[in-house]
């Protein structure tokens, strides 16, 4: 894989949480160093404001040394232009730094999603891991900002204000302090209700959504059973939480920023009543009154940004530590350390007492128990056998899509454990029943059986694949948009995308998974004959319903709950009256089309 993690898997299962999160800040370490530097001279420039004026208005002004006054005056000035391209700083660069460690993050997940094997994504659902890929690391960017940002600036002006307070009026400043217990008492309890109010919200949006999303994806039942009526009280009623939720949020919201300003000006009122009485007692001049009241402000504005912090760094980390499960959720199907590249393919693969369970915890429920098969390479083996019966599971096991619980499966005689992943890959082409076209073009989605693959070489293929006549008579031919908003392609023109991709592939090993079972019988027998042709040469396992194909296989296996029951060729089987030539009788013998052709 060409693409690298930022924090690699390694570091996920031996570090902590909260150092994993600092794990992210190492690339960007020159932008953060900025970034703070930068916060922390606001921060001075802030502090020194008061302090400075309250200076010039007390010293240089009743001196009449307006030289000097404006000199300070211009010092500030420029004090103010250099904090106003620090604060762009921090704000542009800072953000930027947030939104970098963000992709890191959603880079690594994505990264991490796609070493995990079939059965993870078996139980897991498609929306949920797209919220975890997406809103999750959402609040992440402005907790790596502002997080480190709030703590060190606010434990700064803190200091810096509360030292500045003492030193213009000590008396002033312990009588106001017996207001701040109060003050961060009522931040503290209602920025608890914020947070709890919010949750909520994010609950009733998430919900909201789901059910947005299930009843769009089904209003074609919903129309056929004319049950609209039933939808729209559904999610009137899913609105009206929402609306509701919403409510609550801004009640707490509310609460919250007219109490707090009420506070503050009760704070700065206090500092007035008291400081004017010290005034008329001459015990304090009125400029020492004014600076006092800016350090009230400066003093106040930490308090707000760390009970912002609380609130960022709850719902960040919340995140961040499903963010951490979820990378800690270790892929069951790798690379051996001492795996080997497959190439030159010769094609024979054998299963030596092969068992396997979708459950790995409980492997009592085996669908398909000691397996022995040999397909020799360049033959074609058709499996047939009920449904349910463990078809698609071998099949599946080849490109070790799952792995086998006991025994093995081998390629010219090499365990495919021992293989690497993607060249075992690279050698084995799949039709299935259901084809996946990705939403782009018809050229694109053949591409995806070799990405390298010159258009002459895609369009060879759609021959191959006898797409290329229905291509042709598209107003945008191979540009053709399919898929979602694109053109709808039918059942069997999907089916030929996807032989198509296979012929651009050109692997040693095919497999034809009832390719065609969802497909009418004429379709059918258009497409057999480009299956014919994609499997010559190849080693195949087909699975069909189609007796010409089953018939010409080299051998024919009849698979059941009770594993391999038979083996051999048509002729052979049919002699045997077993399962085979009962499932003959039924299924094949009064076929019209088929029928008539047999005789034995
Ligand atoms: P066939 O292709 O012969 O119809 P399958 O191989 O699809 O049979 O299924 C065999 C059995 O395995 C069935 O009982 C099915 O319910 C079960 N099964 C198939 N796929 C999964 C899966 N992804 N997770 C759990 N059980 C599965
Ligand atoms: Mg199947």
């Amino acid at each position: 894989m060409n693409a690298k993690m930022t924090v690699t898997e390694e570091d996920f299962k031996k570090k902590k949480v909260f150092s994993l999160f600092l794990s992210y800040y190492r690339p960007n370490i020159g932008l953060f160093l900025i970034d703070m530097i930068c916060a922390f001279l606001i921060a001075g420039i802030d502090l020194a404001f008061p302090m400075i004026s309250r200076q010039a208005l007390q010293t240089y002004l009743p001196d009449k040394d307006y030289r000097t006054f404006f000199f300070v005056v211009g010092a500030l000035l420029l004090a103010f232009v250099l904090r106003a391209g620090m604060q762009f700083v921090v704000s542009y660069w800072g953000h930027l730094m947030g939104a970098n460690i963000e992709m890191q993050m959603r880079r690594d997940l994505f990264l991490h999603l796609q070493k995990q094997s079939f059965s993870f994504y078996d139980s897991s659902r498609t929306g949920s891991l797209m919220s975890r890929i997406l809103s999750d690391l959402f609040d992440i960017t402005e907790l790596s900002h502002h997080g480190p940002e709030d703590i060190f600036i606010s434990v700064v002006t803190l200091v810096g204000s509360f030292a500045a307070l003492l030193f213009i009026n000590a008396q002033l400043t312990i009588a106001m302090a017996i207001f701040l217990p109060l003050l961060i008492l009522f931040t503290l309890t209602l920025r608890k209700k914020m947070s709890h109010a919010a949750m909520k919200l994010k609950e009733t949006t998430a919900s909201i959504n789901s059910d947005l999303e299930s009843s769009i994806a089904g209003v074609r039942v919903s129309k056929a059973f004319a049950n609209e009526d039933h939808e729209a009280n559904r999610f009137f009623r899913g609105t009206k939480n929402y609306r509701n939720a919403r409510g609550r949020f801004y009640y707490v919201m509310s609460t919250f920023f007219s109490g707090m300003e009420f506070m503050i000006s009760l704070l700065n009122l206090l500092a007035i009543a008291l400081g004017g009485y010290l005034i008329m007692k001459d015990r304090m001049t009125v400029i020492d009154l004014v600076a006092f009241t800016l350090y009230i402000s400066a003093f106040l504005s930490p308090i707000r940004k760390l009970t912002n912090f609380t609130e960022l760094f709850q719902s960040g980390m919340a995140g961040f530590k499903r963010f951490v499960d979820l990378m800690r959720y270790e892929p069951d199907i790798l690379n051996r350390p001492n795996a080997v590249t497959l190439d030159s393919v010769h094609g024979d693969i054998t299963f030596r007492h092969v068992s396997f369970s979708y459950n790995q915890k409980d492997s009592s429920d085996k669908i398909l128990s000691d397996i022995n098969l040999i397909i020799p390479a360049g033959k074609t083996v058709a499996v047939v056998g009920p449904s349910g019966s463990g078809k698609t599971t071998l099949c599946h096991l080849i490109p070790r899509f799952y792995e086998v619980n006991e025994g093995e499966i081998c390629i010219d005689g090499k365990d495919i454990r021992d293989i690497e992943i993607h060249s075992l890959r690279r050698n084995i082409g799949i039709v299935q029943q259901d084809v996946f076209l990705f939403p782009t073009t018809i050229m694109e989605n053949i591409r995806y059986g070799d990405l390298s693959a010159t258009d002459e070489e895609v369009i060879e293929a759609a021959k191959k694949a006898q797409l290329d006549t229905f291509v042709r008579a598209l107003p945008d031919q191979y540009d053709t948009y399919v898929g979602e908003r694109g053109l709808l392609l039918s059942g069997g023109q999907k089916q030929r995308v996807a032989i198509a991709r296979v012929f651009l592939k050109n692997p040693p090993i095919l497999i034809l998974d009832e390719a065609t079972s969802a497909l009418d019988t004429q379709t059918e027998h258009e497409i057999q004959h480009a299956l014919e042709l994609l499997s010559t040469g190849r080693t195949s396992v087909v699975i069909a319903h189609r007796l010409s194909t089953i018939r010409s296989a080299d051998k024919i296996v009849y698979l059941s709950e009770n594993g391999i029951e038979e083996e051999g060729s048509h002729k052979e089987l049919l002699q045997r009256s077993g399962p085979y030539s009962e499932l003959y009788q039924i299924q094949f013998a009064d076929d019209p089309a088929e029928g008539t052709t047999v005789s034995f």
